[in-house]
């Protein structure tokens, strides 16, 4: 018999030869570990990790590309990913925290971030106190000496109300506080949230970022002394992006400018469409003159976003007839993606708010968010009008 060692074959026979090939895109690295041609080698990684490779909870390339892509949206020093958003504030609050600690938190953050101040860290002895949209910077000003960073999101879901980060950073930077903005619904099209002071800018990269509804992920961008600190945090909790979705992002990352401005336009275009029709009782987009905030919103931001809410007269039955009528805009949570959107805050992101709580964040049982994706804004008009017919 002719014996062949199938064995040492199967696993190094053209292994590494397509390293050197010109791709025009980054190849998705699968590889968990990576060799060392020598001792030398292995001992300098220990010295200086940036460009060599270990392990991929620790770094991977194609994670890597992703990160310098993000870096570079942002004006960033650097950049890290996540498997998910709430991987990344948990990260970062992580890294920015530590018993005895006040986190103030803007108390119209994301419902899980809430959850992830309240029902984790309080466990660890940080004390959450909870911070007024409208009063952000006053309250990093009169902050107590155990404040040691503030948490909050612009624009807000879901009635888009828009902060002046930079007065926000400024009032943080005199107090030594640091300021983590989650710049989600703004995306780095809309806001150059470093550039107006902010230490850290955190993203669910699964929205905008990626912009296909096929990504769960997430981002944390700033000076490499502060993301360093948050890299430590990745390495022992585990929350590294996976490679094959690091290869969405950075495809969803080439063409979030063109889709961005397009969903502005977009956005703008249905506001004011819905804005004044019989059956709508208010309209919120930043980019409305109607808005609350709608001055500062066109000093800060390129676009008003791809996200608006509006409320239907009468209340949840009506809300729910027109949510139910919507041909092409699907019933769907999420937002940032090439689809339209629609969800009712009072059975989705705001099932268990009081009347009370929902006057605070501004919205009412008749209210629905659409996000806007990429259809022909013409249809997308047309079946939010079709749909209020049946309100
Ligand atoms: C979706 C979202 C998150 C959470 O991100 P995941 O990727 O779902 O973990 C955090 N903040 C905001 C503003 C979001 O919209």
């Amino acid at each position: 018999m002719n014996q062949k060692r199938l064995g040492t074959l199967a696993v190094h026979a053209g292994e590494g030869e397509t390293l050197a090939v010109p791709s025009t895109t980054t190849p998705v690295y699968l590889a968990t570990t990576y060799r060392f041609p020598d001792a030398a080698e292995a001992a300098a990684y220990l010295e200086e990790p940036e460009g060599r490779w270990l392990y991929s909870r620790l770094e991977n390339p194609t994670v890597r590309a992703a990160e310098k892509k993000i870096a570079a949206l942002e004006g960033a020093e650097a950049a890290l990913c996540f498997s998910s958003g709430m991987a990344a504030i948990t990260a970062t609050l992580l890294a920015s925290l530590r018993a005895g600690d006040a986190l103030l938190l803007c108390d119209t953050v994301y419902g899980q971030t809430t959850r992830l101040a309240r029902d984790v860290l309080e466990r660890f002895g940080v004390e959450v106190r909870p911070v007024p949209l409208s009063g952000l910077a006053e309250a990093a000003a009169a902050a107590p000496a155990g404040a040691k960073a503030l948490l909050f999101e612009t624009p807000t879901n879901p009635t888009l109300r828009v902060v002046d980060v930079a007065a926000v950073a400024v009032a943080c930077r005199r107090r030594g506080i640091l300021s983590l903005l989650d710049a989600t619904f703004a995306s780095p099209v809309n806001l150059q949230s470093l550039a107006l002071g902010v230490d850290l800018v955190m993203h669910s990269t699964t929205k905008f970022l990626n912009g296909h509804s096929d990504h769960l992920g997430g981002a944390v961008a700033g000076r490499r002394e502060l993301v360093d600190r948050v890299a430590a945090v990745r390495r022992s909790t585990g929350g590294n992006l996976d490679p094959a979705a690091a290869y969405d992002l950075i495809r969803g990352m080439k063409t979030l400018e063109v889709r961005v401005l397009r969903q502005n336009d977009t956005a703008l275009r249905l506001a004011r469409a819905l804005e004044g029709h019989p059956k709508v009782a208010w309209v919120r987009y930043p980019f409305l003159e109607s808005h609350p905030d709608h001055a500062l919103a066109r000093l800060q931001l390129r676009g008003g976003g791809g996200v608006l809410s509006f409320s239907v007269k009468g209340g949840y039955g009506p809300v729910a007839r027109v949510h139910d009528a919507l041909g092409l805009v699907a019933r769907a949570s999420s937002l940032g993606g090439v689809e339209s959107l629609a969800s009712i805050p009072v059975i989705s992101s705001h099932r268990h708010a009081s009347d009370a709580e929902l006057a605070i964040q501004g919205i009412d049982r008749g209210t629905i968010r659409i996000s806007v994706g990429l259809e022909d804004p013409d249809d997308v008009v047309a079946d939010l009008l079709q749909a209020l017919e049946q309100a």
